[in-house]
């Protein structure tokens, strides 16, 4: 079905068109005709299913710039809120780009940058404003921005704007737009909290859930490399030295963390860098585009800072840690596996992580395929069936040196699943279908 079958404009069906869209994706035809009548909308979808030009293009069109309202300065007529900053200047880059013959007034209102040039977009005409909470905030608070002629409202990653703990920040928000608008809910689940929030500020939504919750992406080959801690960061170089070098996300839980392994895998030779929220924005925003144009091999990130990045043509993402919460897990492999093109998400999995393990099986609703790294075989002994002791804790991490298959002198954490063995690139033999080294992004297209 052509994008004009679903009510768009001309000038937006030619936007898309260049962007070499073919069809729309399944959000997309389902959420356009209802966003164009005006409705309220409740979608449960994932960052990769095309969600941004699902809301973007009926927004814009609904707008009519040309032909209408005309607010004064620092009066947006439609509000995009999203969690990270990341995200937020992504979707003024698809604002752009979808609007390119429409040509919106676009302002990105972010933390971590100076308040300067933020200051001077407000002082123009905007048409759509796209920000993150807190700084959106001290913008009111100076009252440089009034959010009194905002017609359309968009909540993207809704779901993570409350696990970042924006509720108190969205609600203040809220309370300051016209209750006469229109307003659209992404989020990738539909957990109570987000039944909640919907409840309150949507009035009569259409509710649309285009993809089974919580299952990743189809064309991501997932594959557990049982491994002992210590030993970890040695597996990922080896992985990463092995055969083709791919460009890899690679997710730590702590900012700490992500430093450190960056600093191991350069010493390993390998170009690295680390994105997470102690960073200041620039190197932010540095680390992502070498790692976009493929200056480095590398980008090592924490949950929050990765979240929502659209780096379409990531081969592999590894799990360097698994997440707390199982549902990460799943943002996380669907950062690879998009717009269409495989993936592989490698998670390196310690014995004091198996019952993290356990929980993402249960929320996939099956088991991962699990294999033993030739030379890194854990040395509590993965094939023993007995379970894992429930004070096992991780060992002490420290400069991994070649793995010599010695068991610690304490009473080590044993790995219940049986695993085969393969040698360190077999799993990415497997994936000589993949694209070739250089990231494409959305950012290119602009
Ligand atoms: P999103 O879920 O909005 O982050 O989009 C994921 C990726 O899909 C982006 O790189 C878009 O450029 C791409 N995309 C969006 N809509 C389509 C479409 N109809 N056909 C092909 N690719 C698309």
């Amino acid at each position: 079905m052509p994008f004009v079958a679903l009510g768009l404009v001309a000038d937006l069906a030619r936007a898309v068109a260049a962007q070499g869209y073919t069809a729309p994706t399944p959000i997309q035809s389902q959420a356009i005709p209802m966003i164009l009548a005006g409705r309220d909308l409740l979608a449960a979808a994932q960052t990769g299913t095309g969600k941004t030009a699902a809301f973007t293009l009926p927004l814009l069109q609904r707008l009519q710039i040309h032909e209408g309202r005309v607010l004064p300065a620092g009066r947006p007529r439609a509000l995009v809120l999203t969690p990270t900053r990341e995200l937020a200047a992504q979707i003024a880059d698809s604002v752009r780009v979808y609007g390119r013959h429409v040509a919106p007034r676009t302002a990105l209102l972010v933390g971590g940058v100076s308040m300067g040039p933020q200051f001077d977009a407000l002082r123009r005409r905007v048409d759509v404003l796209v920000a993150t909470p807190g700084r959106l905030l001290d913008h009111l608070s100076q009252k440089t921005v009034s959010l009194a002629g905002v017609e359309i409202l968009v909540l993207d990653e809704a779901d993570r704007m409350l696990d970042l703990g924006f509720l108190p920040a969205i609600r203040r928000l809220l309370a300051l737009v016209p209750k006469r608008r229109q307003t659209l809910l992404f989020s990738a689940t539909f957990a109570e909290p987000i039944r909640q929030l919907a409840g309150d500020f949507l009035h009569d939504p259409a509710v649309i859930d285009v993809a089974p919750r919580n299952a990743p992406a189809d064309r991501v080959e997932q594959q557990v490399h049982p491994v002992d801690s210590e030993h970890k960061a040695a597996l990922l170089s080896h992985l990463l030295s092995a055969g083709e070098r791919d460009a890899t996300l690679v997710f730590t839980r702590t900012k700490h963390g992500a430093d450190r392994l960056s600093r191991q895998l350069e010493r390993d030779g390998i170009r690295t860098a680390a994105l997470h929220g102690n960073k200041s924005q620039s190197a932010r925003t540095r680390a992502l585009d070498d790692f976009k144009q493929g200056r480095i091999q590398v980008l090592v990130a924490t949950d929050i800072a990765a979240r929502g990045l659209d780096i379409v043509q990531l081969p592999r993402v590894v799990n360097y840690e698994l997440p707390h919460v199982p549902e990460d897990y799943v943002h996380r492999i669907g950062r690879t596996g998009r717009a269409g093109h495989a993936g592989l998400a490698v998670s390196l999995v310690s014995a004091d992580e198996v019952s993290r393990l356990h929980g993402i099986q249960r929320l996939l609703g099956r088991q991962l395929p699990s294999s033993v790294v030739e030379g890194f075989a854990p040395s509590g002994g993965r094939r023993s069936p007995a379970p894992v002791a429930p004070d096992a804790r991780r060992h002490p991490t420290h400069r991994a040196g070649p793995p010599t298959g010695e068991r610690p002198a304490s009473s080590p954490p044993r790995w219940p699943a049986r695993s085969e063995t393969v040698s360190g690139d077999s799993s990415r033999r497997r994936h000589h279908h993949n694209p070739p080294r250089r990231v494409a992004t959305t950012g290119d297209r602009a």
